[in-house]
């Protein structure tokens, strides 16, 4: 990735007239931080990046910039927002038309083809983090970490995300302008990375969830940063009726984190922030994944690959498998 095209064709971006602003990444305060940027003067472009640490998926806030108030007495802004993406994100943006979360027409959509990030706790866990802002850049078939003034060459595989390990579209699949060539995809397994799961018996599996689940801390992380956990009334706030309720235990919890795998089902697009920011480590890329799995072989549906397709949940085909009407 040049950053000097990057930075170019941002400029041109967000001089438009019909563009109100770019979301892009760029250096965080310290160590291996990365902070969202909001881009709305050409000057600004200077501090957008395009680097194996920029994992978030920008595509969150394309639902939550729409639900700013607008002061009394202003017309609401409905300039364009340009959005980078990676393979990952594009799929959540083009998932967001489909659900006419946003219309195509709103977004500018700014193509990052993508070779992997790194997994930034595991980075931390082998090369401890400085107070410095350190970068990180592709190198060949890995990476190179580049921190106060030494360059460390570290294998691809020691820390690239799962995510990215099973990634089957590294390039956009919906793009305005792309930066760059596009990469060559990998080769990545069938199983989603969920055959440790599937091996073991319905009692081990809910043992291992329920585990797991006990551990959850309801923080609403995972549901925050979602790109398709916008709807506006969650049914996680509701108090009449409360659905599920806010206590934290066991019970509570898993009714939580089951509801939304299934609110997900047939959406999810597998970008992996879920499990990124979860504080209790929780594996909720695993339990999405599979999902994603069932409906991938069942229905042959891929959510957020298709522009013009229908919503997963909302179609209704004659020669669906229907094993689960009794
Ligand atoms: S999942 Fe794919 S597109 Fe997303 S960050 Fe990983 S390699 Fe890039
Ligand atoms: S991010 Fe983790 S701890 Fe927080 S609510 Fe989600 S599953 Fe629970
Ligand atoms: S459920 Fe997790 S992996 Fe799926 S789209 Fe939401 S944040 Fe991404």
């Amino acid at each position: 990735m040049d950053i000097e095209q990057l930075r170019k064709i941002a400029s041109e971006v967000v001089a438009r007239d019909d563009v109100k602003c770019l979301i892009g990444w760029k250096k965080g305060s310290y160590g291996y931080r990365i902070a969202p940027a909001f881009v709305e003067d050409t000057e600004e472009t200077a501090d957008l990046i395009f680097s194996p640490l920029c994992t978030a998926n920008l595509a969150t806030y394309l639902t939550l910039v729409e639900k700013l108030p607008v002061p009394r007495g202003q017309e609401p802004d409905t300039r364009k927002v340009a959005l980078m993406v990676k393979g990952c994100d594009s799929r959540a943006v083009t998932q967001l038309i489909v659900e006419k979360g946003i219309s195509r027409e709103d977004v500018v959509v700014i193509g990052c083809p993508c070779p992997g990030v790194v997994d930034a706790k595991l980075l931390a866990e082998k090369y401890p983090e400085t107070e410095e802002a350190a970068e990180v850049k592709w190198n060949g078939d890995g990476f190179l970490l580049i921190r106060g003034g030494e360059e460390i060459k570290i294998a691809r595989d020691e820390v690239l995300a799962e995510k990215c390990r099973l990634c089957r579209y590294p390039n956009p699949v919906i793009s305005d302008l792309m930066l760059g060539e596009p990469v060559k995809p990998w080769d990545v397994p069938e199983d989603s990375g969920v055959v440790e799961i599937e091996e073991k018996s319905i009692q081990e599996r809910w043992s291992y969830w329920l585990e797991e689940f006990d551990k959850c801390i309801r923080c609403y992380s995972c549901r925050n940063v979602c790109p398709l956990c916008y709807c506006q009334d969650c049914i996680l706030d509701r108090l009449n009726p409360t659905w599920i309720n806010r206590a934290v235990n066991f019970s509570e919890n898993t009714a939580y984190n089951i509801s939304r795998a299934f609110h997900l089902a047939g959406r999810c697009i597998e970008c992996g922030e879920c499990e990124r920011v979860c504080p209790a480590n929780i594996p909720l890329g695993k339990l999405n994944r599979k999902l994603a799995r069932e409906v991938r072989e069942k229905y042959g549906f891929e959510p957020g690959i298709d522009p013009e397709g229908e919503p997963f949940q909302a179609s209704y085909k004659p020669d669906d498998p229907e094993d689960f009407i009794l």
